[in-house]
């Protein structure tokens, strides 16, 4: 695998290894630094890596895939050398302009466009007197290889521009077509706004060892999310668990598993050290994952274990701290896990356990992100246990939950829970009382730990807006 540029980030164009009629092409028009997909995409495409990237309208894709086709296209052959597909025939006439004026310096350059709902005939013209690169459309373009009026076997680059949008527009089968019909030493590049799950299925099946570059249209993570990478062997994961939470103590959290056999386990282990500590995994009824999610919102609950598939979805304002205690396969899915902390400007912290084997993932990872992740050394105990007899990592949550069998559907509201609790029967001081989360048929509140006895034998005793409620205590 070449990962040597991976992480190369050029500034300007000047610096990119590129033959001087191009640099001075680019100088001439105004171009001088490069945007940042071009900085992460370019050195790995002029070296020839297969790239699948996504960035937002308007941040110069276009020039990111016509650059390496420039600098390697071999003018004395007239041969199609490089194709590239776009959806529409506007965006074909447009990047074919693009083409033309970045390569004004190269004697005798032929871009031809074969988009679709133009006469055939012109087309057939163009490619007898012969073109260096073909811009078209996914069909107009099959049309011509059933035909055979095309000439691919010196083709050097396939560029899928906009793939989301072909694939959207019903391509896909002309788009595979393409790509089997071309040589298989080709480098191929996919760029496209979105990074859809069928663009992803397309690159694995068609791209080679392929590079993915993703730049995010607001970049939450990069600026206030500090990510760490502790290396661990397999069976110290636990440990360094155990290390980490003691280290941080953290108010909220929670630790993603790749797997549900996994979750048990942490959870339990978090359990016996004294943390508070909720698990969610795909196959609990919604009840319960209601149940968990508001209990880790009002705090009720300091650690939660997850699965991904669990925590789809999952909405959570403040964690401090996420944990990868296992690396996920996707560089999309952990950027996704580590997004949960630091929202809203404020500071966040993920830090991702890997094992030797997953160095693999980490490559993607930084890759993918742009970001090399700092790493941090644990002291880790000899035996890469915790001690069994493990004090109690800290003070249990702040709060505790109990939950009202009443909700929106009877018209309970906020007010009136805290009504009930803070009034003259309840007795309990406005900050004892916590987040209040009203569903359909029942409403959870976060009260003191402190008070949490008193707040349920009144609220039991008590009435609610008139009304006698099932009151309950979820204590774990
Ligand atoms: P995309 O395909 O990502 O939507 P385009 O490739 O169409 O974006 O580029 C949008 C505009 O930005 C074009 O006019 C292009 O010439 C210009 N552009 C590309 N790269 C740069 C750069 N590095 N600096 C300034 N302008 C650039
Ligand atoms: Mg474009």
């Amino acid at each position: 695998m070449q990962s040597d540029t991976s992480l190369q980030r050029p500034k300007l164009f000047s610096e990119l290894t590129l033959q001087s009629v191009l640099k001075k092409t680019l100088a001439d028009i105004g171009l001088e630094e490069l945007t940042e997909i071009q900085s992460r995409s370019l050195p790995a495409l002029l070296e020839g890596r297969d790239l699948v990237g996504q960035s937002k309208t308007g941040s110069g894709k276009t020039l990111a895939f016509s650059l390496p086709i420039l600098e390697r296209i071999r003018l004395p052959n007239r041969r199609p050398q490089a194709l590239i597909l776009c959806p529409t025939r506007e965006l074909c006439a447009q990047v074919a302009r693009e083409l033309r004026k970045f390569g004004r310096s190269l004697p005798g350059l032929q871009v031809l466009v074969l988009a679709g709902g133009e006469p055939l005939r012109f087309q057939l013209q163009g490619l007898e007197a012969g073109a260096h690169i073909l811009v078209g459309t996914p069909g107009r373009m099959m049309d011509h290889i059933r035909r055979e009026t095309l000439d691919l076997v010196g083709l050097r680059f396939l560029v899928l521009d906009e793939a989301d949008r072909m694939l959207d527009m019903g391509f896909a089968e002309d788009m595979e077509q393409i790509l089997k019909a071309t040589p298989q030493d080709k480098q191929t590049i996919f760029f496209s706004a979105t990074f859809p799950e069928s663009v992803e299925q397309l690159s694995q099946k068609y791209q080679r060892q392929a590079l993915s570059v993703s730049v995010a249209d607001f970049e939450p993570a990069a600026q206030t999310i500090e990510q760490q990478l502790v290396e661990v062997a397999a069976d110290a994961k636990l440990a360094a668990l155990h290390r980490l939470l003691d280290l941080y103590k953290p108010e909220t959290a929670i630790v993603f598993a790749n797997f549900k056999a996994a979750i048990a386990d942490i959870q339990k282990a978090l359990t016996t050290w004294g943390v508070s500590a909720g698990a969610l995994h795909g196959d609990l009824e919604q009840f319960d994952r209601d149940r968990v999610m508001a209990k880790l919102r009002n705090k009720s609950l300091r650690v939660l274990v997850a699965t991904d598939v669990a925590a789809r979805g999952l909405d959570v304002a403040d964690l401090d701290l996420v944990i990868n205690y296992d690396l996920p396969l996707k560089p999309e899915v952990y950027v996704h896990r580590i997004g949960r902390t630091g929202r809203a400007g404020q500071s966040g912290l993920a830090v991702s356990l890997a094992t030797p084997r997953e160095a693999f993932k980490i490559e993607a990872i930084e890759t993918y992100t742009g970001i090399k992740l700092e790493k941090k050394k644990l002291d880790l105990p000899a035996a890469n246990k915790p001690a069994a007899s493990a004090k109690a990592l800290f003070q249990g949550a702040a709060m505790t939950t109990l939950s009202i069998g009443g909700g929106r559907k009877d018209k309970l509201r906020p007010g009136d829970i805290l009504g009930a609790l803070t009034g003259e029967a309840g007795g309990l001081r406005a900050d004892e009382v916590g987040k209040i989360e009203i569903l359909d048929r029942i409403a959870y509140v976060a009260v003191a730990q402190s008070v949490g006895r008193h707040a349920i034998e009144c609220l039991r005793e008590g009435r609610i807006k008139g009304r006698k409620f099932t009151v309950e205590w979820i204590k774990s």
